[in-house]
């Protein structure tokens, strides 16, 4: 018995509304699901983590990661829908009350949106803290300069959670010390020096490089204390993985279900394509694989859900579910042959779509270098 049977059942209807024909529209024209996130909002999935007190619905990570698991399972990307789920998690953990009051439940009403994230910068790539963005008190206000990468839905966001170095590197104890957390209104910051320069990539994926120069950002959108904005990402990094596991279950198992059910209809030397054990093989092993990543998300979720430590799960987790995703991918492909290639069978887009996850949010490597070091206890490698 699936204890999120209701749940899922009812991310699935609101998704039929949105059929494979709407996200190939979206893909090929390279728009912005707007409908689907408005029905997503109003039906209060995107609030979905914000406290009912804030006028969210106050569920837990694993609810969240469930309801992206079904937007992609229904053929729909949730790329728009996971970033406010997590990002607001650093304002609402770590902002103050009278910040939580002005935007979670405008958040929660859709009235705003908070759905860029800017953490990547040219310079550092992985290594985030020796990002170079700076965010200096002038006496009245921050002024940031600098520039990110590869910041996604800015243009279709209210807010960008930014973080940027509010002491130089050269004058902390630790490189982790001195980077700080902003709420920045991106609808002020485009007529104060912020330059949007939008980024192309091989799926539908809004995402630009971001120029800072001198834009303004008041005291009171500080996020906590100046200085701690790295512990406070990282704080935020256990859901976010066990989010993206989620979504990356929801693909495995599309891709599971449209292969199986092509391989028992298409007919090729007088017998189902999913007779022959080439094919059948790698769709069960891919299977059992996401199955597995299941198990290690719903375990990740229900530690995070109830306050245990959690990132030697969350990170399985995302691993587990990014390689599953992407190998039942291949065989999705490899089963309809020349026609996991035509637009209209939804696979290629999803091929696309998922082989993103094990490069951003963070890519394979420095999730294994996360295990090698804080759950094998091996010296650090970086
Ligand atoms: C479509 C898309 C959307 C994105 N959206 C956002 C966003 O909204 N906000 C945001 O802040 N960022 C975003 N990112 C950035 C993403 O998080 C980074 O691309 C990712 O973290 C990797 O950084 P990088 O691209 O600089 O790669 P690099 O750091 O240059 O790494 C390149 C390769 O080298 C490997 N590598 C680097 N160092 C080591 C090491 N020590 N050991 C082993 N391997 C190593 C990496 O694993 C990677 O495979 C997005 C990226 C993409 C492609």
């Amino acid at each position: 018995m699936d204890a999120f049977a209701a749940l899922r059942e009812g991310v699935r209807q609101l998704c039929q509304r949105f059929p494979a024909s709407y996200w190939r529209d979206c893909d090929r024209d390279r728009a912005y699901p707007e409908a689907f996130l408005s029905a997503m909002t109003e039906a209060g999935y995107l609030a979905a983590l914000i406290p009912e007190r804030y006028g969210g619905v106050g569920l837990g990570v694993m609810e969240a990661s469930v309801i992206l698991e079904e937007v992609n399972r229904s053929g729909g990307n949730a790329a728009q829908c996971h970033a406010q789920m997590y990002t607001m998690g650093t304002l609402l953990r770590h902002g103050s009350e009278e910040q939580k009051q002005r935007w979670l439940p405008d958040i929660a009403a859709g009235r705003l949106r908070l759905q860029a994230f800017g953490v990547t910068e040219p310079g550092a790539g992985s290594d985030t803290t020796h990002l170079e963005t700076t965010a200096v008190w002038d006496g009245d206000h921050y002024r940031v300069t600098g520039q990110k990468i590869f910041i996604s839905r800015v243009q279709h966001s209210d807010y960008l959670l930014l973080l940027a170095r509010t002491t130089p590197i050269d004058q902390v104890t630790r490189r982790s010390d001195g980077l700080s957390v902003f709420m920045v209104d991106l609808r002020e910051a485009l007529q104060d020096g912020l330059f949007v320069q939008p980024i192309e990539t091989m799926m539908n994926h809004e995402t630009n490089a971001l120029f800072f120069d001198g834009v303004s950002v008041p005291r009171e959108n500080l996020i906590g204390e100046e200085g701690q904005g790295f512990s406070y990402i990282l704080d935020g990094m256990n859901a976010e993985r066990i989010l993206i596991a989620g979504e990356c279950l929801g693909d495995g198992y599309f891709f599971i279900d449209r292969a199986t059910a092509y391989a028992r209809e298409r007919v090729v030397f007088n017998r189902p394509i999913g007779q022959n054990q080439g094919i059948q093989f790698p769709l069960a092993r891919a299977y059992a694989h996401l199955r597995a990543a299941d198990l290690m998300r719903t375990q990740a979720a229900e530690r995070f859900d109830q306050g245990e430590p959690s990132g030697e799960e969350a990170n399985l987790a995302k691993l587990l579910a990014s390689e599953a995703s992407w190998e039942a991918a291949n065989a999705a492909i490899q089963t309809h042959g020349g026609y996991g290639f035509a637009v209209d069978y939804d696979i290629e887009r999803k091929f696309r779509e998922t082989r993103l996850f094990q490069v951003a949010p963070v890519s394979t490597n420095l999730i294994l270098a996360y295990i090698g070091e804080h759950v094998l206890d091996l010296p650090r490698s970086y």
